[in-house]
C-alpha cells in the first residue's frame, strides 16, 4: 500500500474562515476526536527559530542570561542537597554539569550570536552546542568523547528554562477539547501524556508500531502518526477532527462534516459502552476453548486499566518506562515498590515483568541513541549485559517482588541461546545476594524469552529448552524480518504483519512451543488487533497480551470465533503465496 499523497481539499473558502483541508497519515489509535489544535514542541526535537528585531536584541540576551542563571541556581541547589552519604560520583557529576554550563562556548558565545545574527536565544544555544559536540567528536580521548551526552543534558536544561516547560506540553485550560499536534514525540514524551486528558494526538513522524504510537494506544485516545506536514500546516486553535481508525485528519471542517463525525463519535461511544458488558465474561471460543487475554502495561498505575478491562494477568510490563524522563536511575527499592504495587494490585493473576528494553527509541535522559543503527545496536538484553550493575539491581528488585504474588520474568530481544545462560547466571547471582540477606523471593520464578528476532524464531527449539515460556514480540519480529525501522514513517507502508515470511515465523514459533508443551503468547500489537485475532487462534495461539483499551474488542471477537474454521483458514493462509490471496482469505476468516 503506497503512502497516500498529501491532499489538500479546499471545501470552504468563505471570507474570514480558513479553508478546510484533509491530511492523511497512519492511524495509530482508533476513535474520533474533535477539538482545537495545540501545537507542541519538545526541547529535544524542535527548537523555535526566528529572527528578532534590532531593538529586541538586549531583551533576548537577557532572556538567555536569565535561563543560564536559573540553571546555575538549580545546580547549586542540587549540589547543596546531596547528602554526605551519597556516592562521590553524584557530586562530581553535578560539578561537571556546572563546569559545562560555565564554559564560555555555552554561556557566552550564544550572546554574540544573538547580537550578530539576530536569531532567537534557543537557536543560538543549539548552534553553539552543535559546534561544541563536533569538537568533542574530534577528541581522541574516549572519556571526553563520552561527555557529549552531558553537554546535551545541560543544554536541554537551559532550553527548558527558556521554553518555560519540560518536555510535557503546557496544559491548555480545557485539555479535553485539545488535539495535540507535534512534529514528533519520543516514547518518553508520550508517557508524560498519561498525566493529561487531551482529546487526541497527531504527529508528522512515526510508524504505527513505534513505542510512541503504542503508548498513544494505551492512553485509549485517537491518534495519527506520519502526517508529514501537520505541524507546518495547522495553526494553533484551529478546529480539527482526528479519525484514528482511518488515519485522516480534517482541519477546519464545515458544518456538514462536523455533524457527520459527531454522529460517528457517539456511535463509537455506544459501541464501547456495549463492550463493557463483556468484562466478566470468560474468554472462550464458540466450542468453549479458554483463551487468556492479558494486558500490556508501561507503568504500575496501568494495572487499574488492566483490571478494569478484565485482564487475566499482565503479559508484558515494559519496565524501561520507569527509567525515562528522569536524570537519575530508579534504585532497587524504588523498582521493587513499583513491581510490587503492580503485583499486589493484580492479586493472584500473573504479572510478566520484562527486563529493561532500553536503547533504540527508548533512551535514558541525555544518552545517545546508541550506535549508528540503534535498533540493531546495544538494545534490550544487550544493553543490560553492558551495564551489569543496573541489570543486577533490576533482577533483585523483580525477585523481591516475586515474594508478593505470581511474577514471571521475561527477557527481551534474544538472538543467541547463550544469552539465556548468561541471564540465568546473573539471576543466580541476584538470588544469592538476597539469600545471604535473608530476603524472600519465589524460588520457582519462571523465566521466559521474547521471540522478536528472526534468528530466534527460526531456531526456537534451541531457546525453548532453556526457558519456561515464550512471548512473541511481533512488533520487532516484523521490523527485523522485513528490515524496516518501525519508527520511520518513510517505510511504514512496508510494515506488513501478513507478509508470508512473518506468518511462517509466527506460526512456526507457536507450533514448536505447543509441541514442547511450553506456554506461548503474542504480546506485540498484532495481539490487540481484532483483524488478526482469528488468524492467531487458527495458528494455535491461546494467550494474547495487549493494551487494556483493546482487550474487550478482542474478547468479543474470541467469543464469536469458530476454532475449527479458524484453523482451516489459517492453514490455507499459511500456504498462500500471493499477498492478495492472503488478504482475501483473511477477509473470509473475519466475515
Ligand atoms: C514487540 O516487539 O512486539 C514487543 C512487544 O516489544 P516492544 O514493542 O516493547 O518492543
Ligand atoms: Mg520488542
Amino acid at each position: 500500500m503506497d503512502q497516500p499523497p498529501l491532499e489538500i481539499l479546499r471545501v470552504d473558502a468563505r471570507a474570514g474562515r480558513h479553508a478546510s483541508f484533509t491530511l492523511h497519515g497512519a492511524g495509530a489509535s482508533s476513535g474520533i476526536a474533535i477539538g482545537y489544535a495545540h501545537l507542541v514542541s519538545t526541547a529535544r526535537l524542535e527548537v523555535p527559530q526566528y529572527e528578532i528585531a534590532p531593538e529586541e536584541v538586549d531583551q533576548e540576551i537577557e532572556r538567555f542570561d536569565s535561563a543560564v542563571a536559573q540553571v546555575r541556581g538549580e545546580f547549586v541547589g542540587l549540589r547543596a542537597s546531596v547528602p554526605a552519604s551519597a556516592p562521590a560520583e553524584l557530586g562530581a557529576f553535578l560539578d561537571l554539569h556546572r563546569m559545562i554550563l560555565d564554559d564560555s562556548m555555552l554561556s557566552e558565545s550564544p550572546r554574540e550570536l544573538i547580537r550578530t545574527r539576530r536569531c532567537n536565544a534557543e537557536l543560538a544555544l543549539v548552534q553553539q552546542m552543535d559546534m561544541l559536540l563536533a569538537r568533542f567528536e574530534a577528541i581522541e580521548d574516549a572519556y571526553l568523547r563520552e561527555r557529549k551526552a552531558d553537554v546535551r543534558q545541560v543544554v536541554e536544561r537551559v532550553l527548558k528554562a527558556m521554553l518555560g516547560s519540560g518536555h510535557a506540553p503546557p496544559a491548555p485550560a480545557h485539555e479535553e477539547n485539545v488535539v495535540v499536534v507535534a512534529h514528533d514525540f519520543s516514547p518518553a514524551d508520550m508517557i508524560l501524556f498519561k498525566q493529561h486528558q487531551f482529546a487526541g494526538f497527531v504527529t508528522d513522524l512515526g510508524g504505527v508500531t513505534s513505542h510512541t504510537a503504542i503508548v498513544a494506544r494505551s492512553l485509549g485516545l485517537p491518534a495519527i502518526v506520519g502526517l508529514h506536514h501537520a505541524r507546518q500546516l495547522i495553526r494553533e486553535n484551529e478546529l480539527v477532527i482526528v479519525d484514528g481508525a482511518e488515519g485522516v485528519l480534517i482541519v477546519n471542517p464545515d458544518e456538514r462534516v462536523l455533524a457527520e463525525y459527531r454522529l460517528k463519535q457517539s456511535a463509537l461511544q455506544i459501541e464501547r459502552q456495549k463492550l463493557r458488558r463483556l468484562i466478566t465474561a470468560p474468554a472462550s471460543t464458540l466450542d468453549g476453548t479458554p483463551i487468556e487475554l492479558q494486558a500490556n502495561i508501561e507503568l504500575p498505575d496501568d494495572v487499574g486499566a488492566a483490571l478494569d478491562a478484565g485482564a487475566s494477568g499482565v503479559g508484558l510490563f515494559r519496565t524501561e518506562f520507569l527509567f525515562l524522563n528522569r536524570d537519575d536511575l530508579p534504585g532497587e527499592d524504588e523498582q521493587f515498590e513499583a513491581y510490587c504495587s503492580a503485583v499486589e494490585a493484580m492479586r493472584d493473576r500473573p504479572v510478566t515483568i520484562r527486563t529493561l528494553d532500553l536503547g533504540a527509541d527508548k533512551t535514558l535522559n541525555g544518552a545517545d541513541r546508541g550506535g549508528p543503527n540503534p535498533a540493531l545496536g546495544l538494545r534490550a538484553i544487550r544493553f543490560c549485559f553492558a551495564e551489569p550493575q543496573m541489570f543486577l539491581t533490576q533482577l533483585r528488585a523483580i525477585l523481591r517482588a516475586s515474594a508478593f504474588g505470581k511474577v514471571r520474568l521475561l527477557i527481551p530481544m534474544l538472538a543467541h541461546a547463550h544469552e539465556i545462560e548468561l541471564v540465568l547466571q546473573y539471576l543466580q547471582q541476584a538470588r544469592d545476594t538476597l539469600q545471604a540477606m535473608g530476603i524472600p523471593y519465589d524460588h520457582e520464578l519462571e523465566v521466559g524469552g521474547m521471540i522478536e528476532i528472526p534468528a530466534a524464531a527460526l531456531a526456537v527449539p534451541l531457546f525453548i529448552k532453556r526457558l519456561d515460556f515464550l512471548s512473541i514480540g511481533t512488533n520487532d519480529l516484523i521490523q527485523y524480518t522485513l528490515a524496516i525501522d518501525r519508527t520511520d514513517d518513510m517505510v511504514a507502508h512496508l510494515y506488513d504483519p501478513l507478509h508470508p515470511g512473518v506468518l511462517q515465523l509466527v506460526a512456526g514459533t507457536i507450533r514448536t512451543a505447543i509441541k514442547s508443551g511450553k506456554p506461548v503468547a503474542v504480546c506485540g500489537e498484532m495481539a490487540g488487533e481484532v483483524a488478526y485475532t482469528r488468524l492467531l487462534l487458527g495458528l494455535g495461539l491461546r494467550q494474547f497480551s495487549m493494551h487494556p483499551a483493546q482487550l474487550l474488542a478482542v474478547k468479543q471477537q474470541v467469543l464469536r470465533s469458530d476454532l475449527p474454521e479458524a484453523e482451516a483458514l489459517a492453514s490455507r493462509i499459511l500456504r498462500a503465496e500471493d499477498p492478495e490471496k492472503i488478504r482475501q482469505l483473511l477477509g473470509r476468516l473475519n466475515a
